[in-house]
């Protein structure tokens, strides 16, 4: 199955893409980290990337086309992935159905998850993820069992995003409501568009997924 989470920074996307993974195994292809990944290596993407990124600010459509497009074709990809964090922009969309009609294959869902933004930058500002393995956190809704180390791997050095500041968000905020709301139409248009309630707790935000799912294999 090949699914798109659409919701704006801080909807939980990250969270539900790791959750699709755990329960049935849709590869998480997400752009933001992919990019995070291009500034630790040091390249001249990276280098790119880390100014858009700190500005809140999205990347050139061509560059994250050609990263999503590079990543599908890998043979981890064939039962089915989630796309977090992209399409983000009219033109990603267009894109991205055309790069899947050439391998003969088609978006089966596209998930959103609808949140209340004045709730967003205290959510968005308040997380923070395992620096080993990536599980994430937050300082009021999600903390770890055992203060200061991960309940996954038990790992005791934690990470914050540079760009999950106050400031910042607004700017995501603002990319977001201009440039990948209006793609929420064009799904609707297709008959592949489902609503989950992003303000749910994180498990109920799961259960109400896996209906969306079931629906769509019916
Ligand atoms: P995310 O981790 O999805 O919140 O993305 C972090 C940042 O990476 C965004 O604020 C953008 O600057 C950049 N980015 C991620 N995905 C895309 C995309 N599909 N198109 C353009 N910029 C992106």
């Amino acid at each position: 199955m090949k699914l798109i989470l659409l919701g704006p920074p801080g909807a939980g996307k990250g969270t539900q893409a790791k959750r699709l993974f755990d329960r049935h195994h849709l590869v998480q292809l997400s752009t933001g980290d992919m990019l995070r990944a291009e500034v630790a290596s040091g390249s001249t993407l990276g280098a790119q990337a880390k100014q858009v990124m700190d500005a809140g600010q999205l990347m050139p459509d061509d560059i994250v086309i050609s990263m999503i497009e590079g990543r599908i074709e890998k043979p981890d990809c064939k039962d089915g992935f989630v796309l977090d964090g992209f399409p983000r922009t009219e033109g990603q969309a267009t894109a991205l159905d055309s790069m899947l009609a050439r391998h003969n294959a088609r978006i089966d869902g596209v998930i959103e998850l609808a949140v209340d933004e004045t709730a967003l930058v205290e959510r968005i500002s308040g997380r923070y993820a395992c620096a080993k393995c990536g599980a994430g956190y937050h300082d009021t809704f999600q903390k770890p069992k055992v203060a200061g180390v991960c309940d996954s791997c038990g790992g005791t050095d934690f990470t914050r995003r540079k760009d999950d500041n106050a400031e910042t968000v607004k700017a995501r905020l603002v990319a977001y409501r201009q440039q990948t709301a209006p793609i929420l139409p064009y799904y609707k248009g297709k008959g592949l568009l489902h609503q989950v309630d992003g303000m749910a707790e994180l498990d109920e935000v799961t259960k109400q997924i896996e209906q969306v799912l079931t629906k769509i294999k019916a």
